[in-house]
């Protein structure tokens, strides 16, 4: 069933000695062949070869064969080796006169991609070169997706073979004309049509064997070897493309894959060299023989294996793979946004970072030319201006690639779609055979065990398996350890679905302590639960089980928290009114200087008002937030508000701050919390609604690493809730608090002397844009007992707002006015009772302060006018500030006192942003 081989003609021209290699070989055994073939062989002038060139043999060898096939002749020179002889035993040349080139699927996805590959080939000076191909983009899933149609009998796969005819035709039209085209055509047109006979056995089967389908599936590089090597030739350079099924033979493994038969697979490229002596040899990627010459393939994206096999054969001085990235990046481009390129990596690095998920590379590359130390470059092929990366055996400039000496770690890659088993039991401790028994059983299904972990204590064995085996690993699990269920040996044989695997490289990690203590402090910072840890002894890697849902985050969390020292909070800012809409401003002022001195990253994300709300996946320009609100708004909805600056960005740490004054707000508080999403807020409906919500938020708080912060519920952005809890922190115990809170109430005061009427102070203050819209708010006391529940409690007081009697100025009568004007106006009716209350203090020398108090040692607060002597601090206030004394065991003769402008937009909204700032030095930003 062999698709017959074409081939471009191979030169004559490039056949002669004076053709000698640059350099030696690297291969000991090759230099011996060298001593006999300088000592035996002269060139066709009767001369003795000069150097070292095996080279220079087989190249007459070849000669002499093609010149005997087509006229018969035979150089006397080296009429003393007989041919017989060289063909059994012929010298392929190898060493650094080879360059090999892979292209992936991406670089050979449109013809004129091909076109640009052949571009790169042709400029490549190095003296010999073996080309590796791809199938073209996609083409390999579509010819899976024949095999499976087929099938399953589904009449569609003639369809579908139709149009991968037309995809190669219509591109082999495009690249070629004259006899090429029609040579090529002609060969697509028999192999479909082979093809289609195929897959109607298989069809009428409704089943294909695994030949059977590898035989199909590998056409897709048959084609595009052919198609590039037709391209070349057009240039004017020869060249000769080689079916790989001819020369990489490969022995079948129980677990899906196959082992190289690098002695069997020598022989056949020496053999087919021997046919087709090619300067450029284009090879196709992916399919091999099996030593029965059975067609079969490396499995899913083995290209990258058949060059770094086919490197190793030829002893080639460099793999250069060419993909549609610009080198191995420090974590999956697609998944972070700041990865960066990686200039050199180990091999054992690249390996580890194969192996874990990172698929620029195919994991089995590594093994064939490290054995050589042969390196491999990883480049762009649409951006050859990037150096790419190196992968050898000892990165040279290692700093290079290092922003800062504590970042050891080199990368991280991921596997999703796994599934965690976990056998636990006290009966395996001390046992022998038990851990045989579970990894022979699996093995028995042919699962593939991706990373193991086993307790010290012996209690339990977990390991990873891909979430479609899990099920077969599981029941024959079961069975084989039904007895020792039964008996109680074994607790569990447990499945945890939906997990990934998060692998950190990095091959400085063994010299350096601490790595995983960061890792570990950035997923607990992320709030990511770990499942699982496995740390092999090489140290080059470090792997974490997690849920898949929170892998993506985890790997943004840990990438940042080592490569790029960057913190970044992804923001949602709750009410865009006069608070939140400052906020933004400051923001966007300070932005850019965070970026640069503190290398915090603050990018708003979303800002949701009641009504309606503006989402961002990258960040919202904050320059134009206001117009952006007006143009692209959609109707608020606060779930899919948080869900969406949670989920649907690029940012491991998600903050919401609440600027709104809403109890509904409020009440979502401990579901963020609880979901990692940190919350501020100048909001005080949280902390001084019910107590029991009001505990639970903060022991849910303690016991997570999500942060809850509120300074600017007290006092706006002075230090108070921060001074206080410093103060509790470091053992002081709090006696006593007592404060002016409300800076509507310490204006009115502060001017309510002499002979002015309260009603007239009030007014002033309304006009002056001090109060509430409407007063009573204000002078209700309701907003500074608020403060006083908030403050007790942070003490460990155990009150409910109830609790605290509160002085209400506003008289009785006016309580029920409808409107605010109605009260205003009615406001002087009311004056006296304050007025003779006033006066009364000042005979005494005193003035009438608005006060909230903490009792703490009688356990009770209160808000009320209380009197204080002219020289008391709170007597001396002025404007609108905030006074606020602490009485405490360190502070007990003179109480700590806080004191400044405590209300207004600009200092509230500077409250939450210093939060914000205190949030990013949390999660790791540079102080
Ligand atoms: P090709 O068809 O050229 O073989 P692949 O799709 O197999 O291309 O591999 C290239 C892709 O690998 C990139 O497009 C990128 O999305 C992905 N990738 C995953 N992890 C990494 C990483 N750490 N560095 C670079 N690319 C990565
Ligand atoms: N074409 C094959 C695949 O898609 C091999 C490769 O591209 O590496 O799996
Ligand atoms: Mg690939």
């Amino acid at each position: 069933m062999r698709t017959a081989a074409v081939s471009t003609p191979c030169p004559a021209s490039a056949l002669f000695l004076h053709h000698l290699p640059p350099r030696c070989s690297r291969d000991p055994s090759s230099r011996t062949r060298l001593s006999i073939s300088q000592a035996t062989v002269q060139d066709r002038h009767g001369g003795k070869t000069r150097g070292c060139s095996s080279l220079g043999w087989s190249r007459i060898v070849s000669e002499r064969i093609r010149k005997r096939r087509s006229n018969n002749q035979i150089f006397a020179s080296i009429a003393d080796i007989s041919l017989e002889q060289s063909i059994e035993n012929p010298s392929l040349p190898k060493g650094d006169m080879w360059s090999v080139h892979k292209f992936g699927g991406t670089c050979m996805g449109t013809s004129k991609r091909i076109q640009s590959v052949a571009d790169i080939v042709l400029s490549d000076s190095t003296e010999r070169k073996l080309i590796v191909v791809s199938a073209m983009s996609k083409v390999t899933d579509m010819m899976y997706e024949l095999v499976n149609k087929a099938s399953s009998r589904d009449d569609s796969y003639i369809s579908a073979i139709d149009n991968v005819f037309e995809k190669h035709k219509l591109t082999a039209s495009e690249l070629l004309d004259g006899e090429d085209l029609a040579r090529f055509l002609s060969q697509l047109h028999n192999d479909i049509s082979n093809l289609k006979t195929m897959l109607r056995a298989i069809y009428i089967a409704g089943h294909a064997t695994e030949s059977f389908s590898d035989f199909v599936v590998g056409h897709g590089e048959l084609w595009s070897a052919q198609m590039l090597s037709y391209t070349i030739k057009k240039h004017g350079r020869p060249c000769c493309w080689m079916d790989t099924r001819d020369v990489l033979i490969v022995n079948p493994t129980s677990s899906n894959q196959v082992d190289p038969d690098y002695i069997e697979s020598e022989k056949r490229l020496e053999k087919w060299f021997l046919k087709k002596p090619a300067d450029i040899i284009i090879a196709t990627g992916f399919i091999a023989s099996t030593i029965q010459n059975i067609p079969t393939t490396l499995k899913r994206d083995g290209s990258d294996f058949s060059a770094a096999i086919l490197s190793a054969l030829l002893k080639a001085r460099q793999v250069t793979i060419w993909t549609d990235v610009d080198g191995v990046y420090s974590a999956d481009p697609s998944k972070v946004s700041e990865a960066v390129i990686l200039r050199t990596l180990s091999y054992q690095e690249a390996w580890e970072m194969s192996y874990f998920g990172a698929n620029v590379l195919h994991p089995r590359t590594i093994i064939p030319v490290m054995k050589h130390s042969i390196p491999i470059l990883i480049r762009n092929i649409f951006n050859l201006s990037a150096p790419g990366t190196k992968i050898c055996q000892q990165p040279v400039n290692e700093n290079q690639d290092r922003k800062s000496l504590d970042s050891v770690v080199k990368a991280f890659a991921t596997i999703d779609n796994l599934a965690l088993v976990n056998v636990e039991g006290t009966g395996m401790a001390g046992i022998p055979g038990t851990a045989s028994a579970i990894f022979g059983t699996v093995k028995d299904v042919g699962a593939n065990v991706i990373m193991i972990s086993q307790a010290s204590s012996e209690h339990s064995v977990c390991f990873a398996v891909p979430e479609s085996e899990v099920k077969a690993v599981s029941s024959a699990l079961h069975s084989r350890f039904q007895q020792a269920l039964d008996a109680g040996r074994l607790s569990k044989v447990e499945v945890i679905p939906k997990c990934s695997i998060l692998a950190t490289v990095g091959h400085k990690m063994a010299s350096t302590p601490g790595v995983s203590a960061t890792l570990f402090d950035a997923l607990a910072k992320a709030n990511i639960n770990v499942r699982a840890i496995a740390q092999g002894c090489s140290e080059y890697n470090i792997t974490v089980v997690l849920k898949q849902e929170d892998c993506v985050r985890a790997l943004r969390a840990v990438h940042s928290r080592f490569y790029l020292s960057k913190t970044t909070l992804a923001m949602g800012i709750i009410g865009p009114g006069l608070i939140g809409g400052t906020l933004l401003d400051q923001l966007r002022v300070q932005a850019a200087a965070l970026k640069e001195k503190f290398n915090i990253d603050l990018r708003v994300m979303g800002i949701t008002g009641s009504q309606t709300m503006i989402l961002s996946d990258m960040g919202i320009d904050l320059s134009r937030w206001r117009e952006i609100q007006k143009e692209k708004a959609e109707v608020a909805d606060l779930d899919k508000f948080a869900k969406h600056v949670n989920e649907n960005h690029f940012f491991p740490n998600t903050v919401l701050v609440d600027c709104t004054a809403d109890t509904n707000v409020a009440n979502h508080y401990y579901d963020w919390l609880q979901k990692g999403i940190h919350v501020i807020t100048p909001n005080k409906k949280a902390n001084s609604g019910p107590l029991d919500r009001y505990l639970k938020l903060r022991t849910l708080q303690r016991l997570s690493y999500t942060h809850y912060f509120y300074e600017a519920t007290v006092g706006a952005g002075l230090p108070i809730i921060s001074s206080l809890q410093g103060l509790l922190e470091t053992g002081d115990k709090i006696l006593h608090i007592e404060g002016i809170f409300s800076g509507t109430l310490s204006y009115i005061f502060n001017n309510f002397k002499g002979t002015r009427a309260f009603s007239e102070v009030v007014f002033e203050a309304k006009e002056a844009g001090y109060t509430e819209p409407d007063p009573r708010d204000d002078l209700s006391g309701t907003d500074v007992a608020r403060k006083v529940i908030i403050l007790a409690r942070e003490s460990g007081l155990k009150l409910e707002l109830s609790d605290i009697p509160v002085q209400n100025l506003v008289p009785e009568p006016l309580r029920a006015c409808s409107s605010s004007d109605e009260y205003m106006q009615q406001l002087p009716n009311f004056d006296k009772e304050l007025s003779d209350e006033r006066d009364d203090a000042e005979a005494s020398g005193d003035v009438l302060r608005y006060v909230g108090v903490v009792d703490v040692v009688n356990d009770k607060g209160s808000v009320e006018l209380r009197r204080y002597k002219k020289e008391h601090p709170f007597a001396q206030l002025s404007g609108s500030d905030n006074i606020i004394a602490f009485t405490t065991t360190r502070y007990k003769d003179q109480p700590l006192i806080v004191r400044g402008p405590g209300a207004g937009a600009e200092v509230t909204a500077g409250g939450v942003f210093s939060d914000i700032l205190r949030l990013a030095s949390y999660l790791g930003a540079p102080s």
